[in-house]
């Protein structure tokens, strides 16, 4: 029997992890399954969507930049979906599409459980307003933090977050800053902004940073990204966002199956598979 079929759906794709995730977790969790990376052009997302549930197709995973394009083409949502305002994770089943998004909820996860930092209570900072940023929102709220502040370089964007946060949480101290009014410690700094992909940072102060600030870069790469240059400079603890890669699709994963794979396991693959690139 052929068995069910799974996709990510991106443009460009070649570059995606996924599909290397998706099948180490198959055959770890002992689950029949394909799972390829599908580009979709620019304007033919929906299309290629629906010929792919023709096929058969079980779920699919989104990438950039059709996030909000499978949010809005779900006729059902998770309620992080819907607050995130975008999808990551489609589910197909009896003429359903299910949306999810399992990017906060993976960010979360690799804090608390891989990096065994729990966030109850403590004073954490969120860098940017955008996909990312909007997606760990409410998993992050979850995990009740004493204060939740939300900094981003277009200050409004910061203060849409924020409002957005308020109709979330009654317990946790929220605020929204520029990045220049900063001056406070935190105990864990999340980047969420997109200003790894060309090198550069935020423009912080470092009195943000302690020595025992988690600072977490969403994004990840071989190398240390600016952020976590820059946090390692002040003594920061640092971790980057391919936990949060890795958790997100075991998220999907158990979705789709009804089994979480050994992510952790899959994590330290990834990880010595990343370093060797760089060798
Ligand atoms: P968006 O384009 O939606 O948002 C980008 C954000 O970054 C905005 O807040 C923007 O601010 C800010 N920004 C961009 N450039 C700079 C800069 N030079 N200095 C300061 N701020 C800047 O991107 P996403 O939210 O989708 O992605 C953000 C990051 O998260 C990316 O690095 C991405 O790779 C990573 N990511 C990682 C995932 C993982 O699984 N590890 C999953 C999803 C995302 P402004 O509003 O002012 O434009």
């Amino acid at each position: 029997m052929k068995p069910d079929q799974y996709v990510v759906i991106g443009n460009p794709i070649s570059h995606s992890k996924s599909p290397a995730i998706h099948a180490r977790f198959a055959e770890l969790a002992a689950q029949q399954l394909d799972y390829q990376g599908l580009l979709a052009p620019l304007d033919g997302f929906a299309k290629t969507v629906h010929d792919f549930v023709v096929a058969g197709g079980k779920g699919a995973n989104v990438t950039l930049p059709f996030k909000l394009e499978a949010f809005a083409l779900a006729t059902e949502l998770s309620e992080r979906a819907r607050i995130a305002g975008a999808v990551n994770t489609l589910k197909f089943e009896s003429g359903r599409m299910y949306g999810d998004n399992t990017d906060g909820i993976g960010l979360v996860a690799d804090i608390v459980r891989n990096a065994g930092v729990s966030l109850r209570g403590k004073r954490v900072l969120l860098l940017g307003a955008g996909g990312a940023a909007r997606g760990a929102l409410l998993p992050l709220l979850q995990e009740q933090p004493a204060t939740l502040t939300i900094a981003n370089r277009t200050l409004t964007k910061a203060q849409d977050l924020l409002e957005q946060a308020k109709s979330l949480s009654t317990s946790c101290d929220l605020q929204a800053y520029c990045f220049a009014d900063l001056q406070q410690p935190f105990d864990v700094i999340i980047n969420a902004t997109s200003a790894s992909i060309s090198d550069e940072v935020p423009p912080l102060a470092d009195t943000v940073f302690c020595k025992t600030t988690l600072a977490y870069d969403m994004m990840y790469a071989a190398a240390p990204t600016a952020f976590l240059r820059l946090a390692a400079s002040q003594g920061a603890l640092c971790r980057d966002g391919l936990g949060m890669l890795v958790e997100q699709a075991a998220e999907a994963f158990a979705l789709w199956r009804g089994v979480r794979p050994p992510s952790a396991q899959v994590l330290t693959e990834m990880r010595a598979a990343l370093q060797a690139s760089q060798e």
